[in-house]
């Protein structure tokens, strides 16, 4: 089986109160909008509002904190709504590319 070239974080920076950015160690640079992340939160209960069109996320929303899972995810503490999501970073580079 074929294994998948590994790509780690290499840095997480605050770029204002709504975005944040990621420089990974194969050079490419990504930019996320918090609330953005938190609509794509992949946790079970957001995965089925998702689904049902009834999950709403506050457009301004902050986050207290965000630290990473092991090697392989991130964590994001929202000042509001729901931070119980992991965001791999497999997920987090396939968003990057739809979301850019
Ligand atoms: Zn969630």
């Amino acid at each position: 089986m074929l294994k998948e070239p590994v790509v780690l974080l290499k840095k997480i920076c605050q770029v204002d109160n709504h975005h944040f950015s990621i420089e990974w160690t194969d050079g490419c640079i990504s930019k996320y909008r918090l609330s953005t992340l938190q609509q794509q939160c992949p946790c079970a209960g957001c995965s089925e509002a998702r689904k049902q069109g009834a999950l709403s996320v506050d457009e301004d929303v902050t986050a207290v904190r965000i630290s990473s899972v092991g090697r392989y995810a991130l964590r994001v503490q929202f000042r509001r709504g729901c931070s119980a999501g992991i965001f791999d970073f497999s997920l987090l580079r396939y968003l990057n590319k739809e979301l850019t």
